[in-house]
C-alpha cells in the first residue's frame, strides 16, 4: 500500500508475465504470448522504468503523444506499436517513428505508410484492425474486407504483414467477448492459409487477456493492469 508507484508497476509486470505464462501453458500454446505494455497517458520516465525489467514492446494510441516519448527513449531501442486509430495526415509520422502499426483498417493508408517508411529502417510491421463486433462507433475493417486489404499490404516491400488486431465490444459477459475472440481466430487461420508468413493475433486487454489467450491470441495489450488505472479524463 505504501509502495512507490514504480515498485508497484514492476511487481504488476512480473505478475502479468507469470499469468501469461500460466495461461499459455493451460491453453497448450507452443510459443510464448507476447506482452505489449500500453503506455498511453504515461510519461517517458514511467516507460523507461518499466523497460528496466526487460519489457521491450510498448503501445501508444496517439501519434502526437507518442513522438516525444519515442524521441526521448531512442537509445533504449524499444519497440513501439501504434494501437490507436490512424488519421491519414499522421500516417507519414507513424511510418517514420513506429515499428508496428496495429490499426491499419483502410486501403488508403497502405500506400501512404509504404511511401513514408524510411529506406534505412526495416519494413514497417502491420496488423489489420478488424471491427469484429460490427460496432458503428469502432474503427477497423469489416471481416469481409480483410483478404483484399492483406493482399495490398503484402504487395508493398516497405510493409510487412504480420496479422490481425481487434478490440471486441466491452460486454460485461465474458462469454460474449469470447465469441469475438473465437471469430478473430477463425479469420486469422483463414488469412494464414493465404499468407503463411503471418504470426500475430493481437487481442485481449487488462480485463480479458486470459480468455483471449485461450482463444488464440499471440499478443495481449495491457495498460491499466500494469500501470494502474488511467485518469478518467484521458481514459479511452
Ligand atoms: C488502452 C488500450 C489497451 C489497454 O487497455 P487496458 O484495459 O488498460 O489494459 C489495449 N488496446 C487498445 C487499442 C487500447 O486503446
Amino acid at each position: 500500500m505504501n509502495q512507490p508507484p514504480l515498485q508497484r508497476c514492476r511487481e504488476a509486470h512480473a505478475g502479468i508475465l507469470l499469468a501469461l505464462d500460466n495461461a499459455s501453458h493451460a491453453a497448450n500454446r507452443p510459443d510464448p504470448v507476447r506482452l505489449l505494455a500500453v503506455s498511453k497517458t504515461r510519461t517517458a520516465a514511467e516507460v523507461a522504468a518499466l523497460a528496466e525489467t526487460g519489457q521491450r514492446a510498448f503501445g501508444e494510441n496517439y501519434v502526437q503523444e507518442a513522438l516525444p516519448k519515442v524521441e526521448a527513449l531512442r537509445e533504449l531501442g524499444l519497440e513501439w506499436h501504434l494501437i490507436g486509430h490512424l488519421q491519414s495526415n499522421k500516417a507519414d509520422a507513424a511510418a517514420r517513428s513506429f515499428d508496428w502499426v496495429q490499426s491499419l483498417d483502410r486501403p488508403r493508408l497502405v500506400a501512404v505508410l509504404a511511401r513514408h517508411r524510411p529506406a534505412g529502417l526495416p519494413p514497417l510491421n502491420v496488423l489489420l484492425q478488424v471491427n469484429i463486433d460490427d460496432e458503428a462507433s469502432k474503427h477497423g475493417c469489416a471481416p469481409a474486407d480483410v483478404a483484399a486489404l492483406a493482399d495490398a499490404v503484402a504487395a508493398e516491400p516497405r510493409l510487412r504483414l504480420r496479422g490481425l488486431m481487434a478490440i471486441p465490444a466491452p460486454h460485461a459477459d465474458i462469454a460474449r467477448r469470447r465469441e469475438a475472440f473465437r471469430a478473430m481466430r477463425a479469420l486469422f487461420d483463414a488469412l494464414q492459409a493465404r499468407h503463411p508468413g503471418i504470426d500475430t493475433l493481437s487481442m485481449g486487454m487488462s480485463e480479458d487477456y486470459v480468455p483471449a489467450i485461450e482463444e488464440g491470441a499471440t499478443m495481449v495489450r495491457i495498460g491499466s493492469a500494469l500501470f494502474g488505472a488511467r485518469p478518467a479524463k484521458t481514459d479511452l
